[in-house]
């Protein structure tokens, strides 16, 4: 049998990014054994948080669901202060954790990785990063995040601009005044909205250019006492692995009964409770159907619009806020407690740019259709190459120097959210394939990354040198994929999800939406099965060609199928 080698100078796993995936990559590995060196762009942890530090970005799920669950202890002693956490003080937990496990030793900041190519001979990835050196490891974790590359917007001159400008997913670090200036925010997705509740009152003046308006429920944000973190705490254990076993990844049951059956008074009522002890799914939880049927999904999305009327005192406003076009939940919905009645000041301007396109961004503002808005500061919340940009941001090279970007340029394909095909020992976490953004993303992650450890256990204690997916097996799962979505409204919507906000990029619907709990199960099946839809194999090549003469035994050993040789 082949040993497993023992060079020092080649480590275990290379883990990209130091956020939610990343450390809990780096601490996993560690604990079973393996040698890590992260690498993290920022000069600090936190990931998506270190990143957006815009005025009122904060969480959408709420704080007992969005934290790790692997260690009690770190759940007993953290005190939540709110229902939904700031960017800051999600960034005070991440530090907390990184010293409470001494996770910083492990991972080098203000390094990005170049380049990743697999070194085929010796089943090695090669990994450059921008302080110059090169770095040897049998497996690569990328977890670098669904929305961590922002996308600016394609306006023409935005360079000429002579004020401030910020993205909100690159925020700087240090305060930005906007007293007694004039701001305009374009975009309305979930950072839109949140930049636009802080920003209102705080300006002279707040231009809103909105391209698609979007749904805002209620987040219903509110401090936490001790008596609620204390019940929360009684039963935190049955409340995670209730989790684990559900669609979204949260402790909430999914109704099976249509909107449609009920009556009109009946519906209105549940929609009226959604609305007032509102979170994130609140609306979708109301009926079985509010995802897959046209006619029970309008119902919701007439409540909000009702909602909006009844909030916005100037009607044309209202009209314009008012979304349509695409069904309630198939863009994630935004959470916001101030939004809709931010637009009855005198301060705050809604541009509907479907009707007034921007022109041109100018030195002084942006020039729309119908005349020069004035600007001092302006903000792009203008979203995110998601799911697959911060991997193909990396030049990725795989089986005969293959490049990610090539393999992916039709639509990204994973086996199992996992691996994809030609790129072995690569471990693609929360990406394409899985339910990642459609899902508790922190359970999403330690759910990936539990796996991941596992598989690399397994293939350590088998001396096992090298994984990969197998082409037709990454082929059904995909397929399946489309399958699934294909029967839910999400199609009708032109998403981040889909691609296309990214002008260019392939429109193929990304997560998977058999649910959490779903693909836990598929994903634990197939580790107990011996690794089905994967390549095992025990020798590197290098191995396998020095031994030509004896090749049969190595043929068996290079080629295990799933394990199952
Ligand atoms: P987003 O949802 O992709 O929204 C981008 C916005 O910018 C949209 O309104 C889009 O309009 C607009 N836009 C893009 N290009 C434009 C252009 N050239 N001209 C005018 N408008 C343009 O991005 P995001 O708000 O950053 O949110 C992305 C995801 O991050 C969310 O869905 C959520 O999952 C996550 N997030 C979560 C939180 C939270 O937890 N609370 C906060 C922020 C973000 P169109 O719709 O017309 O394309």
């Amino acid at each position: 049998m082949t040993q497993v080698r023992n060079d020092s100078a080649i480590l275990d796993a290379v883990v990209v990014g130091a956020g939610f995936g990343g450390l809990y990559a780096v601490k996993r590995l560690t604990d079973a054994g393996f040698a890590v060196q992260a690498f993290e762009a920022g000069d600090g942890v936190g990931g998506t948080w270190y990143w957006n530090r815009y005025p009122g970005a904060r969480v959408d799920l709420e704080c007992w669901d969005y934290s790790y669950s692997f260690s009690p202890e770190l759940q007993d002693e953290w005190d939540w202060p709110e229902r939904y956490p700031t960017s800051s003080e999600l960034m005070k937990y991440l530090n907390h954790v990184a010293d409470r496990f001494e996770l910083r030793r492990h991972i080098r900041f203000n390094t990005r990785v170049e380049t990743a190519v697999f070194d085929e001979r010796e089943n090695l990835w090669i990994v450059t990063t921008s302080d110059g050196k090169v770095t040897r490891a049998r497996f690569f974790v990328p977890a670098t995040g669904v929305l961590s590359v922002p996308k600016p917007p394609e306006i023409a001159g935005l360079d000429s601009f002579k004020g401030e400008s910020y993205h909100t997913g690159r925020w700087p670090h240090h305060e930005v005044d906007f007293s007694n200036k004039r701001v305009g925010v374009i975009g309305t997705g979930s950072s839109g909205i949140q930049v636009i509740q802080a920003l209102a009152g705080q300006c002279r003046h707040l231009s809103v250019f909105q391209r698609t308006a979007v749904y805002v429920v209620p987040a219903k944000n509110h401090p936490l006492t001790p008596a609620m973190r204390a019940r929360v705490r009684a039963t935190y254990t049955e409340r995670r692995a209730v989790s684990r076993l559900t669609r979204f990844g949260i402790a909430v049951p999914f109704p099976v009964e249509s909107a449609l059956d009920a009556t009109p008074e009946e519906r209105s009522r549940k929609y009226e409770n959604a609305w007032e002890n509102s979170q994130l799914l609140g609306f979708r939880m109301c009926y079985g159907d509010i995802l897959s049927n046209e006619a029970a999904n309008e119902t919701v999305a007439e409540f909000i619009r009702g909602k909006i009327r009844d909030t916005v005192r100037k009607p044309d406003v209202a009209e314009k806020l008012m979304p349509r076009g695409f069904p309630f939940g198939t863009k994630r919905p935004c959470l916001g407690d101030t939004y809709y009645s931010v637009y009855n000041r005198d301060d705050v301007t809604l541009v509907d740019l479907k009707q007034t396109p921007i022109e041109r961004v100018v030195p002084e503002g942006i020039e729309t259709s119908e005349g020069l808005h004035e600007l001092d500061v302006l903000i792009y919340a203008t979203g995110y190459d998601a799911l697959t940009g911060a991997l193909t941001h990396i030049d990725v090279r795989g089986v005969n120097g293959r490049k990610l970007t090539d393999k992916w340029a039709s639509g990204a394909k994973t086996y199992i959210g996992l691996m994809t095909s030609g790129f072995p020992n690569l471990f693609t976490v929360t990406g394409p394939g899985s339910p990642g953004p459609l899902a508790n993303m922190s359970m999403s992650i330690e759910q990936h990354i539990d796996w991941i450890a596992a598989c690399m256990t397994y293939l350590r204690n088998n001396a096992i040198e090298r994984i990969d997916a197998v082409p037709q097996a990454e082929e059904d799962w995909m397929q399946h994929v489309q399958d699934v979505v294909s029967n839910t409204l999400y199609l009708k919507a032109n998403s981040w999800y889909i691609g296309a906000n990214v002008p260019g990029k392939p429109h193929v619907f990304l997560p998977y939406l058999g649910g959490h709990g779903t693909y836990r199960r598929k994903c634990d099946e197939i580790a107990a099965a011996g690794y089905p839809g994967f390549v095992l194999s025990r020798a590197t090549a290098r191995e396998a060609s020095q031994a030509s003469s004896n090749e049969a035994i190595h043929v068996a050993e290079a080629g295990l199928m799933g394990g199952a040789v």
